[in-house]
């Protein structure tokens, strides 16, 4: 079947990267809120990849354009600095794992200046794989992972049909830092509706703790139509929480978190506050913050509904 290059989804912080698709939509289509849940997992053939890797080659050496690339590679090649590239797509660690670490190779070969390497992962990728695989990887320059936890509360995580527990997203991170590679996570405020919220908040709160990452993220669910959670919340049976009860969660998530030393951000798009700071050190400070907006309740000080992206 032939490969369909797919949209260009990838976390803030690869805002400067080339992006390299390996794999179209998620292996793990299932997740109740998530826009992937519509797509169906394409591999793309490697040769096809080590094409557009030697296309990328030859335009950033010697201005050649292939004309049977999209334009897409161009337009993306002509603001890269060389430094960071991103593979796409939802997974792209379900590359399987010969063909992903020949693509890293083929890679390094033509770019040996590249820094950093970057993919999505779910927990099931990285479980499917050992240390030491990972850790050949990480050589290849795989530097670093976004993987979605979503909530540490196992009933969330069932309701959404995550395909993970808090536990098993637990062995994953603790496979990636044996690794060496840096681990980027994100939970979703709102993912326990008004009924779960806070023990939603709580055990997001607490796997965060046990995962202790580099970078930790909040986002905030948004319904997509057509989606698990949006129907439900058509039909009565899931409660969409207000925006300031998502302040209340992310308040909780950073009281109750404890890090070695991670970035933590609610600097996201869907989210209606944002904060961020290094934690142990700013976690005061960003209390603080949420204190003061909490205790004010004005909406005038919330991202609005049109100005908030998924
Ligand atoms: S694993 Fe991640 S990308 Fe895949 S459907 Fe679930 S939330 Fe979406």
């Amino acid at each position: 079947m032939t490969f369909k290059r797919p949209e260009i989804i990838r976390p803030p912080s690869e805002h400067d990267s080339y992006y390299l698709p390996l794999t179209s939509g998620c292996s793990n289509n299932t997740c109740g809120f998530c826009a992937y849940s519509f797509t169906k997992l394409g591999i793309r053939d490697l040769e096809e990849v080590k094409h557009e890797i030697d296309a990328m080659y030859l335009y950033v050496n010697n201005r050649i354009i292939v004309p049977d690339q999209p334009e897409i590679v161009y337009y993306i090649l002509r603001g890269w600095n060389g430094k960071k590239l991103f593979l796409q797509d939802g997974d792209a660690l379900v590359y399987p794992y010969p063909k992903l670490l020949e693509a890293l190779q083929y890679l390094n070969g033509k770019f040996p200046y590249l820094q950093r390497i970057a993919s999505y992962a779910t927990p099931q990728d990285i479980l499917r794989r050992s240390v030491s695989e990972l850790k050949t990887l990480k050589a290849q320059k795989l530097g670093i992972l976004y993987m979605g936890v979503e909530s540490g509360n196992d009933e969330v995580l069932e309701h959404i049909r995550k395909g993970a527990t808090h536990d098993q997203m637990v062995e994953a991170a603790r496979k990636v830092r044996e690794s060496g590679m840096l681990l980027s996570v994100t939970g979703i405020l709102g993912l326990g509706g008004v009924a779960g919220s806070e023990k939603h908040a709580l055990e997001t709160a607490r796997v965060l703790t046990e995962i202790d990452p580099d970078y930790a993220g909040a986002l905030t669910l948004t319904l997509i139509p057509g989606t698990q959670l949006y129907e439900e919340m058509e039909n009565g049976s899931f409660q969409l929480i207000t925006p300031f009860q998502s302040l209340q969660e992310l308040k909780t998530m950073v009281e109750k978190s404890n890090f070695s030393n991670c970035f933590f951000s609610s600097m996201h798009a869907s989210n209606y506050f944002a904060v961020r700071g290094r934690m142990p050190q700013d976690k005061g400070k960003m209390l603080r913050e949420l204190d003061t907006i909490l205790a004010r309740r004005d909406p005038a000080l919330l991202r609005p509904e049109f100005l908030r992206g998924l």
